[in-house]
């Protein structure tokens, strides 16, 4: 099995090293991962300064750039062989509900899935890697549940899976689930600078708003690992109605 390993924090983040460890003897496994920290980034790509490709001790290669761009060229030229998995994560904190639409680490799984390739991305509920463990060997086994049930030969996936921060014997089997929604985020924090401009920090998103049961939200909180199968196309069918009904109008 050959597969891809990404992420958002950085190619030293902890949470990279243990996804690593955790799914280094499946096969061929490799690491190309942004050289910072780059949360937040989605799917953006670097289209206006080059990208170089180092080699770190440990083997993994990071680059100067987003979590997409390390995924995207990898499979366009950087890699000889093709991965059948591109597993992004283990990221530090949650991406639940519409943090997947700014998650670096969903943005890297993402773009493997827009390349035809089966991804999965994985985050841990909460920050600072406490049982990091545990969740490395959820990965584990999901990856070769994966494999055992020859999903990866089938149609391309996008997976999005989210780990609560529990001792093995506490964590609850994984839950299929449909993404929850945040409340609108907190306020912008201002500050002032050494030389008297204001400097302005983008607020934490806000709490769930969408928690109810079926939810990654709700799942993770029972203790559940969530898994929701992700789609790219963001066409709002049932409101594409209305619109028709609209065009002759809107021309
Ligand atoms: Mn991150």
């Amino acid at each position: 099995m050959n597969i891809l390993i990404c992420n958002d924090d950085g190619y030293q983040a902890p949470g990279i090293v243990a996804l690593y460890e955790a799914l280094s003897d499946m096969g061929r496994v490799e690491v190309v991962a942004p050289e910072h920290n780059n949360s937040a980034k989605s799917n953006a790509l670097t289209l206006h300064s080059p990208l170089y490709v180092h080699r770190a001790a440990n083997g993994f290669r990071y680059v100067n750039g987003t979590p997409a761009d390390c995924v995207h060229i990898a499979l366009t030229g950087l890699l000889d062989w093709r991965p059948d998995l591109v597993v992004s994560g283990i990221n530090n904190g949650a991406n639940m509900g519409d943090d997947t639409i700014y998650s670096g680490t969903v943005g890297a799984a993402m773009e493997g899935y827009l390349m035809g390739i089966p991804a999965i991305a994985f985050s841990q509920t909460e920050k600072g890697w406490r049982h990091l463990d545990v969740a490395a060997l959820q990965a584990r086994q999901l990856v070769e549940r994966v494999r055992d049930h020859s999903l990866i030969d089938g149609p391309a996936f996008l997976l999005n899976v989210n780990i609560p921060c529990l001792p093995a014997e506490q964590l609850q089997p994984i839950q299929v689930c449909r993404l929850g929604r945040r409340h609108s985020a907190q306020r912008v924090i201002t500050q002032e600078n050494p030389r008297g401009d204001t400097m302005y920090w983008i607020g934490s998103a806000g709490a769930a708003k969408d928690d109810a049961e079926g939810t990654d939200f709700h799942a993770t909180f029972q203790g559940h690992v969530s898994l929701t199968p992700l789609m790219v196309d963001l066409t709002d069918r049932v409101d594409m109605v209305r619109w028709q009904t609209m065009q002759s109008k809107l021309a």
